[in-house]
């Protein structure tokens, strides 16, 4: 089979890289050939079809990226929201907006594109994604606020009725952020049907990939077709360039979605990999004082793009993160993510920390973040200065809790059982 040729042994075992299959190559040379090689064609077509089908959203929009898609989709819900506002301003200028707090910055980006201000959401431990108690503390202080930015962090689904629940009581819109999580379902439905707006990825690393490229997703046709509008650059129909309000260049090219079209035929095989990665790495692990990312199975299925693992509280070596370095002191029987980092790369294998909490990013250290508890600005620091706990015991902030004693481990489709071994070996050695 072509996708086990690609990498022989001896290379590199990737976090989570491209894996093709030939049928990709039809669809681009089919593009090639009909000379459909822009914004327009048949894979574009198919490809919209195809994913509105799977996700069970009535309108698709093909677009550059995931992050193009949430940028979209915020300007949507801020239009909504509160009318429309001069270009320079952007759609939600001066209003708060709910966002996942452990999560890529793309998730969140968008908000301050269109002139709003991120308030972060800490997570909880069940799936490691935005906690509902949190979220209901944050509207105790800002009940004005009416937009949610949720993401599904690894590719498992989070809490997704308990948010919906708690956004329908303060009548608030929600942007799924699916672009992990395509593929993954939560009680028989698919992620990237739940929010109002809805997001995937096709990032070179994603579970299936278009190279690049993203879906905007939404039950309304009237959204679908103000997308796709401004994704060209909001060209009315007029014979000259015509232009009533701003648009973006975000629309998907038709070679991309050739690509997406060929990895369609792969998902469930690429989803099937990624489960087998993720059991074999549990099992292998369950004496060690470690945990992987917690799924719920009887809610969810996740599409297990990502494989990571906590390790527990007690057998954690002292470790320090600056800014842009990591220090830790070795000790028996006990490790850090920063240990367990620089092993995997000894035997050239691509690990990566636990994505940053977006409260702790320098770029958005002025935004506020709530906890289960509250405010969680103060105890954030006290925390990361000397573990302060809150009234259950645990940790006061969850997200950097998971930042500091998790990781992702390699994950990638093409890893052979032989090369996870070698990837496991190392993990427990550290411990040793
Ligand atoms: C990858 C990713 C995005 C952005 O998608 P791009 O296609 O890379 O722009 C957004 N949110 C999350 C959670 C992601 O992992």
């Amino acid at each position: 089979m072509l996708k086990k040729e690609l990498i022989p042994s001896e290379k590199k075992i990737w976090l989570s890289s491209p894996t093709m299959h030939g049928e990709e190559m039809t669809f681009i040379k089919e593009a090639y050939d009909s000379n459909w090689m822009s914004t327009v064609g048949k894979n574009l077509d198919e490809v919209e079809r195809i994913i509105s089908e799977k996700v069970g959203c009535r309108n698709a929009v093909a677009l550059s990226s995931g992050t193009a898609s949430l940028h979209l989709s915020v300007r949507l819900a801020g239009e909504r929201l509160y009318g429309t506002h001069p270009a320079e301003k952007g759609s939600l200028s001066g209003h708060k907006v709910f966002c996942s707090d452990m999560t890529f910055d793309a998730t969140v980006n968008p908000v301050a594109y269109e002139g709003g201000e991120a308030v972060f959401i800490d997570s909880e431990y069940d799936s490691w994604n935005m906690d509902p108690a949190a979220l209901e503390q944050a509207f105790s202080v800002y009940p004005d606020v009416k937009l949610i930015v949720l993401a599904h962090l690894y590719g498992t689904p989070g809490k997704i009725d308990e948010i919906r629940s708690i956004a329908k009581k303060h009548g608030a819109l929600i942007v799924e952020d699916a672009a992990e999580s395509f593929g993954a379902g939560y009680k028989e439905k698919q992620t990237g049907s739940f929010g109002d707006y809805n997001v995937i990825s096709f990032n070179g690393n994603k579970i299936i990939t278009g190279s690049s490229g993203g879906m905007f997703l939404s039950d309304s046709e009237e959204d679908a077709k103000r997308v796709r509008k401004w994704s060209t650059q909001s060209r009315e129909n007029a014979p000259w360039y015509q232009h009533e309000e701003l648009g973006y260049n975000y629309r998907m090219s038709n070679v991309v979605a050739g690509v997406i079209r060929g990895q369609l035929l792969h998902l469930e095989e690429h989803i099937a990999d990624k489960k087998g990665i993720y059991f074999r790495y549990k099992e292998a692990f369950k004496d060690l004082p470690v945990k992987m990312n917690p799924i719920d199975s009887a809610v969810c299925s996740p599409n297990y793009w990502l494989s990571c693992l906590i390790i527990d509280q007690e057998a954690m070596c002292p470790q320090v993160r600056g800014e842009k370095e990591a220090l830790y002191t070795p000790e028996e029987g006990k490790s850090c993510p920063t240990e367990i980092l620089s092993a995997l790369s000894g035997i050239n294998a691509e690990g990566r920390p636990i994505w940053k909490p977006m409260h702790s990013q320098p770029v958005y250290r002025m935004n506020p973040f709530f906890t289960r508890y509250g405010s969680g600005r103060a105890l954030s620091n006290a925390y990361i200065a000397g573990g302060e706990k809150g009234a259950d015991g645990l940790p006061s902030d969850i997200s950097m809790d998971i930042f500091n004693r998790g990781l992702c481990l390699p994950s990638d489709n093409k890893m052979t059982e032989e090369e996870q071994n070698k990837v496991i070996e190392t993990v427990k050695a550290c411990f040793e």
